[in-house]
């Protein structure tokens, strides 16, 4: 059965002492859940900061680590870039890939984003691939098209034991950094039609098992009601995942 995964996504923001000092924080704060909640916790801090906040992360317990992003080759003169195989030997687990904001500032395609998931999987990562539409897009009513095209061109070219390993988020782009969110009403019609695009493309069995994340100015007020939808399994949360007692809120809305 799928599992409910609470996501931050740090971006490009806190120093190492910044970091160490939220984790620490966010370690204490969901320390009482942490037996017996079945929410897995995943933070996604700047690749420096990788390596010391894994360490600081129980062994076993709730928090996971995961990379912003990874280059789609395994090694080589790719000067400036990281692949999968060093996220995971420092630790990571997971690799969000295809936010909205490497597809428009970095001119991600899906032909990139392709490679970028096999070879994340390949290194043994978890992609938490993201889709979402801009307002443009929502308000030529091209949402479902638009989704359905990014999920057909970006993933669905995987096989399904590799599909299996991936985390999806639907991210709406007039909702990420804005303070607007979707009504739990927009959210739960993605993520069912992104559900029965999954259950066309592999099976009934596959889209039920498949954790679909809400991401777009979710917090501590919204979350509960996100949350609440029947397809609606977590959030890639930013802004909030940054101050450790509105992400330990959002954790505990489930
Ligand atoms: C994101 O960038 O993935 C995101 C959801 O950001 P925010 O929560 O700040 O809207």
């Amino acid at each position: 059965m799928r599992k409910n995964i609470v996501a931050g996504n740090w971006k490009m923001n806190l120093t190492l002492s910044e970091a160490q000092a939220l984790v620490t924080e966010i370690t204490s704060l969901v320390a009482a859940e942490a037996a017996g909640s079945t929410v897995e916790v995943v933070v996604c801090p700047p690749f420096p900061l990788l390596s010391a906040v894994g360490q600081q992360l129980p062994q076993g317990g709730m928090l996971h680590l995961g990379a912003q992003n990874c280059h789609q080759k395994e090694s080589g003169a790719y000067t400036g870039e990281v692949s999968a195989r060093l996220l995971a030997s420092v630790g990571c687990e997971y690799v969000i890939l295809g936010h909205s904001e490497r597809r428009q500032y970095f001119r991600e395609d899906d032909e990139q984003l392709s490679q970028k998931l096999k070879a994340a999987l390949a290194a043994g990562l978890k992609p938490i691939f993201c889709v979402g539409e801009s307002l443009e897009t929502r308000e030529a009513d091209d949402t479902f098209d638009y989704i359905g095209r990014q999920l057909k061109d970006g993933l669905f070219h995987l096989s399904n034991e590799e599909f299996a390993q991936v985390v999806v988020a639907y991210e709406p782009i007039w909702a990420i950094g804005t303070g607007k969110t979707a009504t739990s009403q927009q959210a739960q019609e993605v993520h069912a039609f992104i559900r029965e695009q999954i259950a066309r493309a592999y099976s009934a069995e596959a889209a039920l098992n498949t954790t679909i994340l809400y991401g777009g100015s979710a917090n501590a007020q919204n979350a509960r009601e996100l949350f609440g939808q029947t397809d609606v399994d977590g959030g890639l949360i930013g802004g909030a995942s940054l101050k450790a007692r509105d992400f330990t809120e959002i954790i505990k809305s489930f």
